[in-house]
């Protein structure tokens, strides 16, 4: 414990073990005032009366205890003098002849009440004496989630993560540190305590985390952001305490920190597990700021949040090493399958280069469940070998998701369906600046009931202008498609709005490409809590920003207009196609388009 303040954890749990004592008095009082199985106690002269009067219908015996009804249904007991119902033959019979019906039982009838009452009572015993072990220790005594794996169950190496070469030479300075932390501390070099894995979801930060300790050859510690968010004060922080306590138990290891922006996310705000969270991270800074330059415990942790982590804890001394494990490119995508190819049994047809170049923009983990997928549609198949053809169908399913035959679409939805793909392949063709088509199928997949896919020819990392605006055109085609051809607005494009919607909304307001020049307009509200920064534009300025929006739309809108309009041909022939088929891949698609588009495109741009 640092200093002598009561942490605030104790405080809680007394405060709870108090409560929990004050209900307890509380319900055993009620239980006294209302009762209803404890009759009222009566003289014995009183019963005897009672007797006489034959206001008695039923008497229960249970040794000196008399439990009576009487006539009028009222309940009540009274104690006879000792041994006077075994010295007082009599006095049974008395009562037979009366009409009254006798009860013998073993047990006084409080009996059966208390042992209830016994119960309750341990139960509460026992709830009281956990909260105060509580108070007192600041410990759970029960499981916490904190996962250590021996070095020996880390088999993970180097040599299992592909395509982040850059990441993985920034950390190799580190897992030669954990392997030899004599020879770093007699050079006097610092090394970092704290390594900040920081990029999209499925691009091997776990991995390559699990990697570092399988390379050094030490315990990996692991625990994720969001075991530490918890509802009830101090829960959080006693688990941060817990991890640590475990890495020391090591001579070196590695903590491993997944979800780090769960705990770490900017200080401020006022929702409501917001203590709590700050707590943690105190209790997370604390731990760090713990460790001496001899300790070779090296802290790992992943986001994809840097932006919103608290500033406290990338300072010197924490995570001030920060790697990014970014989407793979080309080269990269190549590697990593060929990792996850090591695997299955290829056929010679396969090439991965070529499956590589066919995946732009997926990440390790799409990768791995794609080579996965294809091994399972092979195995479906009744083949042990997967080929060039399995990798295809793997990559259009990891890409589109699983296609949903069950889905039953009317006919009208199918033709509805067909039109709309119909439209945004006939405008996305038609545009220059739009990437190649790759696929159109009206089966349902995910969430979608149709789908058009456009394949990049190589990896994009900006985009121009006239693409965005393409994008925007493409996304309006299949609205435009159903109301040329079917005169009808359907719920099929609300999607596609909201996409087309949302691009317009980043060119005006983040990439600088309308009249309002190259300005950043932040969204006014729906940031994270503790976002304090104000919107920063006026009321004029957002009256502008959402009329360019709306312009640009639209402008979109018209251009896909005035394709279809031209091309009425191509898009019925590809419906058709559609409905016969209901896939149409790249090479199809061409001839069909080849064969009815209408040769001279003059698309206006105003
Ligand atoms: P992250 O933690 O960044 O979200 P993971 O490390 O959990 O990603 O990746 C999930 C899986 O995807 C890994 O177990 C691995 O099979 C595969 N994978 C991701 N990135 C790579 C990579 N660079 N090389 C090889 N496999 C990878
Ligand atoms: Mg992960
Ligand atoms: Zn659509």
């Amino acid at each position: 414990m640092l200093g002598g303040k009561i942490p605030r954890s104790r405080l809680f749990w007394s405060a709870a073990a108090i409560l929990l004592v004050a209900l307890a008095v509380g319900v055993f009082l009620a239980l006294r005032a209302g009762a209803p199985t404890t009759p009222a106690s009566v003289a014995f002269s009183e019963f005897l009366n009672d007797v006489q009067n034959s206001r008695v219908s039923r008497v229960t015996i249970a040794a000196e205890t008399l439990a009576f009804e009487r006539t009028d249904g009222t309940r009540a007991q009274t104690l006879a003098p000792q041994g006077y119902v075994a010295s007082n033959p009599t006095f049974v019979t008395s009562l037979t002849e009366r009409g009254i019906r006798l009860d013998v039982s073993k047990a006084e009838p409080s009996r059966a009440g208390s042992y209830g009452a016994f119960a309750v009572g341990l139960l509460f015993f026992g709830l009281v004496s956990l909260v105060l072990f509580r108070a007192i220790t600041g410990r759970v005594p029960t499981l916490e989630k904190a996962r250590t794996i021996d070095p020996q169950a880390v088999t993970v190496t180097f040599a299992d993560v592909a395509g982040v070469d850059e990441a993985k030479d920034e950390v190799r300075e580190i897992v030669d540190f954990l392997k030899e932390p004599a020879r770093f501390a007699s050079i006097g070099g610092r090394i970092p305590r704290g390594i900040l894995l920081v990029g999209p979801p499925g691009t091997g930060k776990t991995l390559l985390a699990r990697s570092m300790a399988g390379e050094a050859g030490v315990p990996f510690i692991s625990a994720s952001g969001s075991d530490f968010v918890e509802m009830y004060a101090g829960v959080g922080a006693s688990r941060v305490r817990r991890l640590f306590r475990d890495a020391r138990r090591h001579k070196s290891c590695i903590v491993f920190i997944d979800e780090l922006d769960a705990v770490g996310r900017n200080r401020g705000g006022n929702s409501l597990s917001h203590e709590e969270r700050e707590q943690t991270l105190n209790q997370l800074l604390v731990e760090m700021d713990g460790f001496t330059q001899s300790d070779s415990v090296v802290i790992v942790a992943a986001t994809n949040r840097q932006d919103i982590l608290d500033p406290a804890l990338l300072r010197p001394g924490r995570f001030d090493r920060q790697v990014v494990v970014g989407n793979p490119d080309l080269n990269g995508r190549e590697q990593i399958l060929r990792v996850h190819a090591r695997k299955v049994a290829l056929e010679p047809d396969v090439d991965l280069r070529a499956t590589a170049r066919g995946t732009p923009g997926f990440s390790g983990a799409d990768l791995a469940n794609l080579v996965n997928e294809a091994a399972l549609i092979a195995a479906r198949a009744g083949r042990s070998t997967v080929g060039a053809k399995d990798l295809d169908a793997a990559r259009d399913k990891v890409l589109m998701g699983v296609e949903r035959r069950s889905v039953a679409m009317s006919e009208q939805e199918r033709i509805t369906c067909a039109y709309h793909e119909a439209g945004h392949a006939v405008v996305a063709a038609l545009l220059p600046d739009a990437d190649p088509l790759h696929k159109v199928t009206i089966i349902p997949r995910g969430r979608a009931l149709g789908v058009t896919m456009q394949l990049p020819e190589a990896d994009r990392y900006t985009h121009s202008k006239p693409f965005i605006e393409a994008q925007i055109a493409i996304l309006m085609g299949g609205r435009v498609a159903e109301e040329l051809f079917l005169r009808q607005m359907t719920s099929g494009a609300s999607n596609d709005i909201e996409r087309a919607t949302e691009l317009a909304r980043k060119m005006v307001c983040e990439l600088g490409m309308s009249p309002l020049g190259p300005l950043h307009f932040r969204r006014p509200s729906g940031a994270w809590d503790g976002d304090t920064r104000a919107a920063g534009f006026s009321e004029e300025t957002a009256r502008r920003v959402d009329e360019e929006i709306r312009n640009l739309v639209m402008r979109g809108y018209e251009t896909a207009r005035q394709i279809i309009e031209r091309q009425r041909a191509a898009i019925v022939a590809l419906a058709e196609e559609l409905l016969a088929e209901e896939s149409v891949e790249a090479d199809r698609l061409k001839e069909i388009l080849a064969a009815s588009v209408t040769p001279v495109v003059q698309v206006s741009r105003t």
